[in-house]
């Protein structure tokens, strides 16, 4: 049974074989029993986030989501399905949604399983799996929340998204054209910048290491920006700043360039908030997965299905690859939502 360990607390990039580990343990399920209430899940698909990078840090600093335990399985948003139970809430063959230990089999003890949801349309729908744990899943509803809660989108107006092809980015965008928005992005390359474009349908989007990020937004967006979906912080949030206008909004999601830096960028325009108005909002999203989840779930399943949402999911095969695949959204490698596929069922 191969699991990945947090094995050591970074400071800068994380390192495969010292902060995050590959573990082989033998794990005999037939002869294995259950307790009342416990559960033997086989992972399907594994999300790796952003947000990982500030759970691989000392236990006794506190945030918004637990430390990941030294020594143990990392863990995050995932599909798996039920191949033993001993709890009435789940039978064999479901398909459950919810923090999934980085594991090929996990026994989960009752209290665990508190967290799951039975979501058996990931079985059911013919949707690609990944897509549970990107568009349909954390990721998506981030895009859903931030966009409409934080964003209040009107029609006509004109919207900035860093990293724009990624997990949240991708769906934002499209969320916005919908809505009748003038969609610019800003990537880190090029192959990224041609697939929003054209796949997408951004009316605009620029390299941010290639090209000037000021002047591309003078061209790309002449009159101002009224909503900046922030993902990158530093440097963007900057030019954001320059380039809001009066009572623009900046739905703060997160700021993934300052995320391996031991003292943050300053950023020397902050004042631009108090002159134009701005309304820069920080949110997480299981904040509001209460009030928005099931509205989110019903209207992208649909977009999806209608065809005017597409989602690009970039799936590393097999979960040794899940330490590389979490590293890289450090360095921009994945093209898309990074999803890890443990096994097909
Ligand atoms: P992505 O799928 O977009 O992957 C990360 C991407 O960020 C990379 O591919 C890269 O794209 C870009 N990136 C990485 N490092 C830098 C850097 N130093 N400067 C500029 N860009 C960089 O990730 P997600 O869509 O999952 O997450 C996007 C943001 O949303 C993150 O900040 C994340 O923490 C946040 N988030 C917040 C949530 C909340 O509840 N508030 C929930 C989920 C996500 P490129 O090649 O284009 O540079």
């Amino acid at each position: 049974n191969t699991q990945i360990i947090f094995s050591k607390v970074p400071t800068g990039l994380p390192k495969v074989g010292e902060h995050i580990t590959v573990q082989h343990s033998d794990l005999d399920i037939n002869s294995l029993k259950l307790n009342q209430g416990d559960i033997l899940i086989k992972t399907l698909v594994l999300s790796v986030d952003p947000y990982m990078r500030g759970r691989m840090r000392d236990a006794s600093m506190k945030s918004y989501s637990p430390a990941f335990e030294l020594g143990k399985p990392m863990n995050g948003h995932g599909v798996a399905v039920v191949v033993k139970t001993a709890n009435d809430n789940f039978k064999e063959g479901d398909y459950v949604y919810g923090m999934i230990p980085f594991a090929e089999y996990t026994h989960l003890p009752e209290q665990w399983t508190k967290v799951l949801q039975v979501r058996n349309e990931a079985r059911d729908d013919h949707l690609p799996l990944p897509h549970y744990v990107g568009v349909l899943g954390m990721p998506g509803m981030t895009a859903y929340v931030g966009l409409y809660k934080f964003g209040q989108p009107k029609e006509g107006e004109t919207i900035w998204i860093s990293a724009a092809s990624g997990a949240v980015g991708q769906l934002v965008g499209q969320l916005a054209k919908a809505e009748g928005l003038r969609v610019i992005g800003s990537v880190g390359d090029d192959k990224k910048s041609e697939y929003l474009l054209k796949e997408c349908g951004f009316d605009g989007v620029f390299n941010y290491k290639t090209q000037d990020m000021d002047e591309q937004l003078t061209r790309l967006a002449p009159n101002g920006i009224d909503i900046y979906f922030e993902n990158v912080g530093g440097k963007h949030l900057e030019v954001a700043l320059a380039h809001a206008n009066n009572h623009a909004r900046f739905p703060t999601c997160g700021m993934i360039s300052q995320y391996n830096l031991s003292h943050q960028e300053p950023v020397h325009n902050l004042m631009n908030i108090v002159i134009k108005r701005i309304q820069m909002c920080g949110f997480i999203v299981g904040d509001h997965a209460q009030e928005m989840g099931s509205e989110f779930v019903k209207r992208v399943t649909q977009m999806i299905k209608d065809g005017k949402v597409t989602y690009k999911d970039d799936v590393t095969n097999g979960i040794e690859g899940l330490p590389d695949a979490l590293i890289g959204l450090f360095e921009g490698k994945n093209f898309g939502k990074a999803v890890v596929q443990v096994a097909d069922q």
